[in-house]
């Protein structure tokens, strides 16, 4: 070899030991960036994991909460409402009613058609979104236009014959807003949420506004119940199976009520009710445990939305906040990796990856992952990951979710706790061993809301969480049941059943 050879050969030999260093350079650095992703997310999934045994702290937590929410008012974080509600339907309505439900952008119309018998004859449903500029108008615009639609879904069902029944006329008013309800057809709004601001109605009686605008548009009708989702949801729950006792709404918000024994509700001393029993909206969004496995990120979400320190157990696991944690943890992985590429505006715009995107993620089966992969890209700007990194991204999501379900599962385990139906014996007893089964009554809960009806894995977890918490000596006993649209089709079952009784039959002395 000459000396021009050799010295070619040194230098190819110095270039490939300088690009094998980079490459050797990179792989360590690609190496080091992935075990930080690796670590963030296990750290995650410990910090958010509920093994059985915090759950049953949950369930206790929970029942104590509602006992003490009973026991005086700001008691507790839950506010245990009174609804007035004290006999629900029993399947022997019939005649046709209508309902009203608004409960944010949308609102529904409702006639359904009872024959006894636990039957519904007919049902039908209409939404129609409410214009934006009613939302911040006059109480008087926005129940005109309430009002309005309703006459002209009367007039095109028509129902005019079954004008003539005084039973046609109830109507059921499904209003998804904080309200202090006086009796189970009137009620003040406490204030607005979801965008709305129609300042001359709070404080005022939301069935007296509506009472109102329909006579002056010459609509002959009463409004028989004022009911929350998730009372209509326990209704209509109950019209179909006697042994509902309890209803729980999983949708963009979360809330849950249950048939309480009156006299357990000690901060209403001298509450008379023929039934012996009150329906209690617990507004359980707004539950607070020390056991519940907060993360930074859950911590992060609540200083910078619009109610910090409220809606605690909601932000942990209702649907407008389940893809927005996921966002989070995608943004720290990204910002201490580059395994995202470079860091994406995007993903510091909050709620930009919604639920049901973050749902498609979960429950994407593609051997590529090509749906995570398109979201990703469409979603949060971040493109051409690697498969490994996608399967990171599903396992973020699975955290998130099931420990959502988990919780409410645990949640739903709480009042069945308080009121006697878990196989324990209550509050005041631990948890026995060796249960009869024979001292077990078959338990029915009603579910309603998107992220349970829709997100098959949510629900999945959620009933499986269920039944590890009660045991297999138990669980057999509870069963939930799905109630799609319950909300609305049990405020016009209420409004049957409280048009069939003329007097009030609920007393506070
Ligand atoms: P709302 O709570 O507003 O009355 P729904 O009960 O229909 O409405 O629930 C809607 C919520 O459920 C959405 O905000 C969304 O978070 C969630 N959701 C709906 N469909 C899905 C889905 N396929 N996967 C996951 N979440 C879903
Ligand atoms: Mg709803």
């Amino acid at each position: 070899m000459g000396k021009l050879g050799l010295g070619v050969a040194v230098g190819c030999a110095v270039a490939s030991c300088a690009i094998a260093a980079v490459v050797v350079g990179r792989r360590v650095r690609s190496r080091k960036q992935w075990w930080k992703v690796v670590t963030a997310v296990d750290e995650f999934e410990e910090a958010a994991s509920t093994p059985v045994g915090r759950l049953r702290q949950v369930v206790d937590a929970m029942a104590v909460e509602m006992h003490a929410g009973l026991a005086s008012e700001g008691g507790s974080k839950l506010k245990m409402l009174l609804t007035f509600v004290d006999n629900l339907p029993d399947g022997s309505e019939n005649g046709i009613y209508y309902a009203l439900h608004v409960g944010g952008t949308n609102f529904r119309i409702l006639r359904i058609q009872l024959g006894g018998q636990r039957s519904i004859l007919g049902h039908d449903v209409e939404r129609k979104p409410i214009p934006q500029h009613l939302m911040t108008s006059t109480s008087e615009e926005f129940f005109d236009f309430i009002a309005l639609s309703l006459k002209d879904f009367v007039e095109r069902k028509g129902d005019n014959l079954q004008f003539s029944q005084v039973r046609g006329k109830d109507l059921g008013f499904t209003f998804s807003f904080p309200v202090k309800q006086t009796s189970v057809s009137s009620g003040t709004l406490i204030k607005w949420t979801k965008g709305f601001a129609i300042e001359d109605m709070v404080e005022k009686d939301v069935v007296e506004c509506l009472q109102k605008a329909l006579s002056r548009r010459g609509l002959d009708m009463n409004v028989a119940a004022l009911v929350n989702d998730s009372v209509g949801t326990l209704a209509v729950g109950h019209f179909l199976d006697k042994d509902t006792v309890a209803a729980v709404v999983i949708g963009t918000g979360t809330n849950a009520c249950y048939l309480e024994r009156a006299d357990a509700v000690i901060k209403c001393q001298g509450l008379l009710t023929t039934s012996g029993g009150m329906v209690i909206n617990m507004e359980w969004g707004n539950f607070w445990s020390s056991h519940l496995p907060r993360t930074s990120y859950d911590i992060d979400l609540d200083a910078e939305s619009q109610n910090p320190n409220d809606q605690g157990f909601e932000k942990m696991i209702s649907g407008m906040y389940l893809g927005d944690i996921v966002r989070r943890v995608i943004r720290r992985m990204s910002l201490e990796s580059g395994i995202f590429g470079p860091l994406s505006s995007k993903l510091s715009k909050r709620f930009v990856l919604s639920t049901p995107l973050m749902a498609a993620m979960h429950e994407d089966d593609s051997p590529d992952l090509s749906e995570v992969a398109k979201i990703l890209e469409e979603t949060l700007d971040i493109r051409d990951i690697p498969l490994k990194v996608r399967k990171i991204v599903v396992k973020v999501c699975d955290v998130v979710t099931r420990r959502a379900a988990r919780l409410a599962a645990a949640g739903i385990v709480g009042i069945l706790k308080k009121i006697g139906r878990d196989g324990t014996g209550g509050i005041a007893g631990g948890r026995i061993k060796g249960i009869k089964s024979g001292k077990m009554r078959r338990t029915v809960v009603a579910v309603e809301g998107g992220l349970y009806t829709s997100y098959t894995i949510f629900r999945e977890y959620l009933n499986e969480a269920v039944a590890e918490i009660l045991g297999e000596d138990i669980a057999p006993y509870v069963i939930l049941k799905v109630m799609e649209d319950g909300s609305g089709i049990g405020a016009a079952m209420l409004a049957a059943s409280n048009s069939a009784r003329s007097v009030d039959t609920v007393q506070v002395l």
